[in-house]
Order: structure tokens, then sequence, then C-alpha cells
């Protein structure tokens, strides 16, 4: 039957917000003197603040095994939410509780770093924020020039700092260092974030594979396709529709690692497919980059044809593509060719629209349906080309621009799509 919710998604919520802190608190109360009752309260919204940065800074390792079961998306979300939520928690608890000395200290920096950094990210490292208030869009995009990305990445780290004053500040608090079982586990479980934060940083990027450039053509204006052929050794594992990170190396401005979506089915010839827009510095280097240069790659990640794979595999699939939102899709049609598919593509201009001959082929097919056009559909348009009972039989891949996503979705949704019929994937976190 077709899935029309989405549990993992919701279930992931609840881990995070309830089952996180349940074993601190726990502890915790066990211990607390009963002198401090009346700071009771203000203690443990500090405690669940902790733990829920704790496990943001764990999302950001982008644990693989996760973004398979509920997308790296979305946990970036989680990780935005969650890190303000535990803001809000702290300043409860820095207006709940009496302290002195460095225990003060410790905390109102760290209040103040996080409240800071707060606010730089929710402008310049919360896409799923910035692509839903337009005003916040504009703002980030004309900073952006000053604030590139990778800049914002090291102050974002910044964070790190904070919860070490963090973890300090309660080292410094004897009645709560003196409840045991308390602080073994606020010590193991912040050695243990720790831990895993630092070898994401440092040796996971020892464990990159390297593949090699093997075709870089420009195939429209201001789009370069780069074919990656992966080391006969390769470990990593694709579905269709994933993206990688990638970047190369040897290249000044195009070592630090960026996501990209396969625009191929993952194959057997070991090779991978990009197309890539040049919207900033890394991605309209990445023309000159010349042939057999070496290609660092981390992946794959994406929820597309693990979507795809929960459902029944009778359900119809539709399409919804735009620009170059479409990459993954392609990917995710050509390996999926048996199905029903109703495709939508479209884009600004027709030297937009990429691989019209893939497509030509596959609209030859009895069970693939599709309409390409210049402009954006129409509500109608989409809505009177829908598989008969879709509500009941169909599931939706969309790709494309923010705006255009949510439209879709919210359209969808309110002519009776379920949660979990609707997938897609932003370009921006
Ligand atoms: C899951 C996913 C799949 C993507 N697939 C494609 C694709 O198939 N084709 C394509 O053309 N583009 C794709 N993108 C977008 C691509 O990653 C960005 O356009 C590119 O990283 C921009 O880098 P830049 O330095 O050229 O531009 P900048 O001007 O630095 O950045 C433009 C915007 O891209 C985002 N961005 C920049 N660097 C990163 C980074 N390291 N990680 C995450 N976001 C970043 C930021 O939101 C920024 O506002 C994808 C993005 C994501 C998240």
């Amino acid at each position: 039957m077709l899935k029309r919710h989405r549990y993992s998604y919701g279930i992931f919520w609840l881990i995070a917000i309830f089952l996180v802190p349940l074993p601190f608190l726990q502890t915790l109360s066990n211990g607390l003197p009963i002198i401090y009752q009346s700071e009771f309260r203000a203690i443990y919204y500090g405690i669940i603040a902790y733990t829920w940065m704790l496990f943001a800074i764990y999302l950001s390792t982008k644990p693989k095994w996760l973004d398979r079961l509920v997308g790296l998306p979305e946990m970036y979300m989680v990780h935005g939410m969650l890190s303000i939520a535990a803001i809000v928690l702290a300043y409860l608890h820095k207006s709940g509780t009496v302290s002195t000395g460095w225990i003060k200290t410790t905390g109102d920096w760290a209040f103040d770093l996080f409240l800071g950094l707060m606010i730089y990210s929710l402008i310049f490292m919360a896409g799923w924020l910035t692509n839903r208030v337009p005003l916040l869009k504009k703002i980030k995009r004309s900073l952006e020039k000053f604030f590139k990305h990778e800049l914002s990445i090291w102050i974002h780290r910044l964070n790190i700092v904070a919860v070490v004053l963090v973890f300090i500040h309660v080292q410094l608090i004897s009645y709560v260092t003196a409840i045991k079982p308390f602080i073994y586990l606020f010590d193991a479980v912040s050695a243990l974030v720790l831990g895993l934060y630092l070898f994401s940083k440092f040796v996971k990027p020892l464990t990159y594979e390297q593949g090699m450039l093997i075709s870089n053509r420009t195939v429209a204006d201001n789009v370069q396709e780069l074919t990656i052929r992966l080391p006969r050794s390769s470990h990593i594992k694709l579905l269709a529709g994933d993206y990688v990170f990638m970047a190369f190396p040897d290249s000044s401005g195009l070592k630090e690692m960026h996501p990209f979506s396969i625009a191929n089915t993952p194959d057997e010839n070991r090779e991978i497919v990009l197309l890539i827009r040049g919207d900033g510095d890394f991605t309209r280097k990445l023309a000159d980059v010349p042939l057999e240069s070496r290609v660092n790659i981390d992946g794959g990640y994406g929820r597309y044809q693990a979507f795809l794979n929960d459902q029944p595999s009778d359900v119809n699939i539709v399409i919804l593509a735009g620009g170059i939102g479409v990459t993954p899709l392609l990917s995710t049609i050509a390996d999926n060719l048996n199905r029903n598919m109703t495709i939508f593509y479209t884009a600004h201009r027709q030297d937009d629209l990429l691989y019209l001959d893939k497509f030509d082929q596959w609209q030859q097919r009895d069970n693939i349906n599709g309409t390409i056009q210049v402009g954006r559909f129409n509500d109608d348009q989409v809505l009177n080309n829908l598989p008969k009972d879709w509500t009941k039989n169909t599931v939706f891949l969309i790709g494309g621009p923010s705006s255009m996503m949510h439209h879709w979705n919210r359209f969808l949704k309110k002519h009776g799509a379920g949660n979990g019929q609707i997938y897609f994937e932003e370009f921006s976190w």
C-alpha cells in the first residue's frame, strides 16, 4: 500500500527532543541537593540545551546511516532548529540560576558566543530557513560577496568553542560533579561527540576516495558536465538520484568539498556524471579544470531512490523538474525506466533545457509521459495531467529552485497528497 506519511522523520524529531536528554535528566535529578530546589527547573533547561547542542554537533558530522533514513537536508534543519531551541533554553537557564566567578564567566561567554553565532548562522548557514523567508534570502545574497560560504563554515565552527565553555562551566560546579552517574555520562558523551566531530573533520577526509576527471564539457550556457572515474577499489555505494561531495585537491579554490547530484545511473563503469551550474567561486572555476585531475569524492548521500524503494513498486511516479534541479531526477528516471512515469520538466530558456535527446528517447516508451516546456507550468496544466486517482497511487519527486519545490509541495498537499507521497531535496541547506 502507498505510504502517505513519513513516520521516520517524526520519530527522528521525537528521539532528538525527548530521548536524547532523558538519561542526563534522570541521572541529574537523582542527585541534585534539595537546597537548590528553586533552581531545579532552570538547571534542567541548561542540561537539555547542552544535550541538544551535542546532538546538533553529531548531526553536523553527516552520519551516513541517518542520511539514508531521514536525509541530510532534514538533518540540517533539525540541527538548526534544535540549536535555536537550545539557545532559548540556555537563556532560561541563565536567568533562573545564580552563579559567580568562573562558573558565571564561562556560562556567560558561552551564551554570548552561541547567540552571536546563531544570528550569523540564521542568515548564512540556514538554507532551510532562508529558502522560506525571502527577506533573509535577500540579506544573505547581498552580504555573501563578503561572507563567502567557506568563511561562514569557519565562523560556524566557533560553536564548538562555546560547547567547550559549557563543558568547563559544568566541571566547575561542585554539587553537579559530585553526582557521579551524571558526570560520568556527561563526560563520556561529550568526549564521544567531540571525538566523532574531530574524526569527521580530520580523519574522514583522509578516507575520501580519489577519482579522476575524464571528461569536462560545457553542455549549456553556464552548465558544465563533469565525468569522474572512480578507482577500481571504490567502496562508494551510490543509488540513483544521490549526491556526492566533491573537490579537486590540486586546484586552488577547489579544495573544499561541495555537494552535487549525480546525473547518471550508478553503473558498473564506476563513472559519475555531474551537471553543475556556475553559481559562485567554486562552480565557475570548474570549466578550467584539466582532464586527469584528481578528484576527492565522498558519498553517496540522498534519499530519492530510498524514498521510491520504500513505496510499492507499482505506484506511478510523477517527476517535477526545474532548471539545474533536474540533475538527480535524470539519474532517477534513467534507473526506473520500467515504472509508470509522468514527467514535467521546465527551464527559463530553451538553451537551459538539458539532455533533451535523453528525454526524447524516454518519451518513446509507452509507460513514460513527458511534457517539456520553457517557462513554469501552471497549476491546472499539472493537475489535469496527473494519473487517474493520483492521491492513492502516485508519488512525486521534485527537483528545482527552492520556491518551485515548495510551491508544488504545498499545491499537491492542498489537493490531497499525503506528506509521505512527496519527496524533494533542496540544493542549499
Ligand atoms: C544536496 C545538494 C545537491 C546539489 N546538486 C547540485 C547539482 O547537481 N548541480 C549544481 O549545479 N548544484 C548542485 N548543488 C548546489 C551546489 O552545491 C552549490 O551551487 C555550490 O556548492 C555553490 O558553490 P560556489 O562556491 O560555486 O557558490 P557560492 O556562491 O559559494 O554558494 C552559492 C550557494 O550554494 C550553497 N553552498 C556553497 N557551498 C556549499 C557547500 N560546500 N555545501 C552546501 N552548500 C553550499 C550556499 O547556500 C550558497 O549560498 C547541490 C546542493 C546540494 C545541497
